[in-house]
């Protein structure tokens, strides 16, 4: 992995300053006044309310997230493989209400862009100066026919961590040795594009000890997925003969009862059957007006986040239509330089210039890492990757250069959810 030049790493280390992104706090600004409505409180939402609330400790924040408690979907492959339990994934917002940030606990109903509302469903409407929005990612039911929110109680998903995620360990758990594991994965664009083969990895990893006659199917329509070459050497290195992979055949239709599967070329019969469906921006930007229809994704101004289709809405994380991968680290980064944008509009400052950084880890076993880096630059209204910067890990690297990147894995994990929940 290399970073392009001198230039572009001072700007990634100024990225980790609040001066650097324009969010250091002014005196008597006219930003102190304003309001700000956070509405999602995960990776996007709860670092753009804590950087708001540094930025202007007088500025009244607000963050309304329909749970009490975050479940980070990062490291939920660690639990669906019997490696980590809902503890390690499951965050409160304490520390943020402590921060001098008001907390919601509710869900959004409506956005009124031009009244510049919001309605959550107990009934309450607030107003806002801006708004962020940061909602993660709904399901296209219907895109799979037989599967639909009924089907997800027989046929996890695993997708939004949660109830989720402890289903669909159960029944790995439960499944017979010697059964079959699918995974139906989902088209592009969707959520953290290594996801499906690194829960592939842990899950293998789980079989090998525990249930070891056991196989795993993958059933893709892509014909190439992100991380392939090492996965596939992971694979090889560690579960030759337990994972398959079958590229450009589409899942057409399932039947929970049965737990087949039905592609274009074939019929499958799975013990455990884990139904990743396409993905577009959560309900809410869809009914605040911020989708753009034939895509399914928000379109935004880049320099700032803000929404292309409604003023004073921002939106950022994997709602995003945007070329960074749907990833907790890109909503993170997002977040900044929204926040950053905010506040220098509302103090009729100059924009910073963004850079934007993705890194992503994926663990093929506890003590296997690899990783993909991204960084972005804004080159003429477009984020496009900055010449010569970020990358894979190496093939064929050595043990220890991979269990090195396993740790890294969960320092990462660590930094970042310490930086949103304290
Ligand atoms: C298995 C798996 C592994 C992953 N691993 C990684 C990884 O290793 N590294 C990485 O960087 N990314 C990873 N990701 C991706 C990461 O989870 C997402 O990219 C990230 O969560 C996106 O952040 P977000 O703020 O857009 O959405 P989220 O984090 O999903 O937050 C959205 C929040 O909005 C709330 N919300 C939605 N609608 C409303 C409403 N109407 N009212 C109130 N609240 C609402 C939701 O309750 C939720 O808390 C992984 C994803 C999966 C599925």
């Amino acid at each position: 992995m290399t970073i392009a030049n001198r230039r572009d790493f001072l700007r990634l280390l100024g990225s980790a300053s609040l001066v650097a992104w324009g969010i250091a706090p002014r005196r008597a600004s006219a930003a102190a006044k304003a309001k700000v409505i956070v509405i999602g409180g995960g990776y996007g939402g709860a670092i753009a309310a804590r950087y708001l609330k540094m930025g202007e400790p007088e500025m009244e924040v607000t963050l309304i997230e329909r749970n009490k408690r975050y479940v980070s979907c990062p490291m939920s492959n660690e639990v669906v493989g019997g490696e980590a339990s809902m503890d390690f994934l499951t965050f409160g917002y304490d520390k943020l209400e402590r921060q001098g940030i008001k907390v919601i606990f509710d869900t959004v109903e409506a956005i009124d862009p031009q009244a510049r509302t919001v309605r959550i469903k107990s009934g309450k409407t607030l107003n806002y100066d801006s708004c962020v929005l940061s909602p993660g990612v709904d399901f296209e039911w219907g895109d799979i026919e037989g599967y639909d929110e009924a089907a997800a109680q027989i046929m996890p998903h695993a997708w939004k961590a949660g109830p989720q995620t402890v289903l669909l360990a159960k029944q790995i758990q439960d499944m017979k040795d010697g059964g079959t594991f699918i995974i139906c994965a989902p088209d592009d664009p969707f959520r953290c594009p290594p996801g499906p083969y690194e829960r592939a990895s842990l899950v293998a990893h789980y079989f090998k000890r525990h249930k070891p006659k056991s196989k795993i199917i993958i059933l893709d329509n892509k014909t190439k997925f992100s991380k392939e070459g090492l996965f596939k050497q992971g694979w090889k290195q560690h579960y030759e003969g337990i994972i398959t992979w079958h590229g450009g055949d589409a899942v057409k239709r399932v039947e929970p009862k049965t737990r087949k599967v039905f592609t274009e070329a074939q019929t499958y019969q799975g013990d455990v059957v884990n139904v990743i469906p396409n993905q577009l921006a959560g309900k809410i930007a869809h009914l605040a007006g911020v989708v753009d229809k034939s895509t399914g994704w928000c379109p935004v101004d880049f320099a700032t986040f803000e929404s292309r289709l409604q003023k004073n809405i921002y939106v950022i994380g994997d709602a995003t239509e945007s070329p960074m991968p749907k990833s907790g680290y890109s909503a993170n980064s997002q977040a900044k330089i929204c926040v950053s944008a905010i506040l220098a509009r509302l103090r009729n400052e100059p924009l910073t210039e963004p850079a934007l950084t993705n890194t992503c880890y994926s663990l093929i076993t506890p003590d296997h890492g690899i990783s993909v880096a991204h960084i972005f630059e804004l080159k003429n209204g477009k984020l496009s990757l900055v010449p010569g910067s970020g990358g894979v890990s190496p093939m064929d690297a050595t043990p220890e250069f991979r269990r090195l990147e396993s740790i890294y894995a969960h320092s990462w994990y660590k930094n970042i959810t310490t930086e949103m929940f304290g």
